[in-house]
């Protein structure tokens, strides 16, 4: 690690490009943003590269030939440099524009999976996975007669390997896993969850939607098949997101949509389909976000992922340190060091609904009910959790606001 990469954040000035967090809650209180793992605030640079897209450089893409489309065009291929560059991809070829990381799992599902998958075949998942992350290969088992296997956790929230190498088999086609539980904060071990998934053969789809912005993506190192994020949860615009799969397989998959852009001639009798990654984005794609996105990864990449990584990871033990002992607390997941930055959890006998809209009186955004995971909450026999999620703007008094309004709803909760 470097000396630069060891320095704390300059939160203070970080702070100054997001305008949004000035906001007044209630008329009185100062905004405490902690739903930073449902999505994140913009910075001046993201929302200035939108308004500078569509002050100057806005057409349509791909088809014309005029001045401001080669601006747009041009601008929408860079983003896709970038976010190559972000994710440590081989080729821009391999980085296809999605609108989230939900969209990337549904067309792999739909492409891969229906091409690939047959009666008996299993695709392997954690029971923590997002709805995001299930749903797809529920729908995509539905239709070809595969089955989805669930690897359990452990009561502290980590996934328990020996089980998930019993569950792969020489049937399972496909390991589907996120980087980082949106409701533990756990982070898998993807390295050996890679040797095992494809030492039995089986592809590894990696949703890097908790991790991509945390910490550094490099889908060689991690040798995924193919990886998802979602813009918004990386200071980005939401409606975008990247898909990223290896050349050889997307190159074999057949189209997702069909439509202007991804085909190569169009006949009365038929189509021949485009190169990649054009195949992939039927349609006018969302070139401003795409550009609005690449303005995001720079800010986080020069921010530095690591040094987000550790200034999240020490709020985080700071939440845990002040809100561990609160009467009839439950904290889902890991101990604060082994997790990414964020904490949820339960007070016994109150509901997880009810504590986020009293702290939310006391201006602090946090979310309450299933995440979207509720396979993992029935694990854990609960309806719902509370949650609280960190990025690079907050700051130790935040966090110290919100365990104080989290003391007092507790408080008025008990009355
Ligand atoms: N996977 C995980 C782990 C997530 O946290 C989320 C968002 N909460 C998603 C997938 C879905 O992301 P999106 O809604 O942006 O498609």
């Amino acid at each position: 690690m470097s000396i630069a990469t060891q320095l704390p954040l300059d939160v203070a000035t970080l702070r100054a490009d997001f305008p949004i967090l000035e906001t007044t809650v209630h008329g009185q209180h100062p905004l405490v943003y902690l739903d930073n793992a449902a999505s994140t605030q913009r910075p001046r640079q993201v929302i200035e590269a939108l308004v500078d897209v569509y002050e100057h450089a806005y057409a349509n893409v791909h088809r014309s030939a005029h001045y401001l489309a080669a601006m747009a065009n041009d601008r929408y291929e860079d983003a896709r440099e970038a976010a190559r560059r972000f994710i440590h991809a081989k080729s821009a070829h391999e980085v296809i524009f999605t609108s989230g990381t939900t969209a990337g799992v549904n067309l792999v599902a739909r492409t891969w999976g229906d091409a690939n998958l047959r009666p008996g075949d299993e695709i392997l998942l954690t029971i923590a996975e997002h709805h995001s992350n299930i749903v797809p290969w529920q729908q995509l088992a539905e239709r070809t007669g595969a089955q989805v296997k669930f690897a359990p956790v452990s009561d502290d929230g980590h996934l328990l390997m020996d089980d998930f190498a019993r569950l792969l088999n020489e049937r399972t086609r496909l390991v589907a896993v996120a980087t980082v539980s949106n409701v533990l904060g756990t982070i898998h071990p993807l390295g050996e969850i890679e040797r095992l998934a494809h030492a039995a053969g089986a592809l590894l789809f990696v949703d890097a939607a908790q991790s991509a912005p945390h910490m550094t993506t490099d889908v060689q190192a991690m040798n995924a098949d193919f990886l998802a994020f979602s813009g918004h949860k990386v200071v980005g615009p939401s409606g975008i997101g990247v898909l990223y799969g290896k050349e050889a397989l997307l190159d074999a998959m057949p189209p997702f949509l069909g439509g202007g852009s991804m085909i190569n001639v169009v006949t009365t009798e038929g189509f021949t389909t485009a190169r990649l990654p054009a195949k992939f984005e039927a349609g006018t794609p969302p070139i401003a976000n795409a550009i609005g996105l690449a303005a995001a990864l720079e800010y986080v990449e020069q921010v530095g992922l690591e040094r987000i990584h550790a200034h999240e990871l020490a709020l985080t033990q700071y939440a845990h340190e002040l809100v561990a002992d609160l009467p009839g607390m439950r904290i889902l997941g890991p101990a604060p060091e082994h997790k990414g930055g964020l904490i949820s959890f339960n007070i016994e006998g109150l509901a997880a609904m009810d504590i986020a809209e009293l702290v939310d009186q006391q201006g602090v955004a946090i979310r309450a009910g299933h995440h979207c995971t509720m396979p993992l909450h029935a694990r854990y026999g609960i309806a719902g959790s509370a949650r609280a999620s960190f990025y690079l703007y907050n700051t130790r008094e935040e966090v110290e606001v919100f365990a104080q309004a989290l003391r007092s709803a507790i408080k008025m909760l008990r009355r």
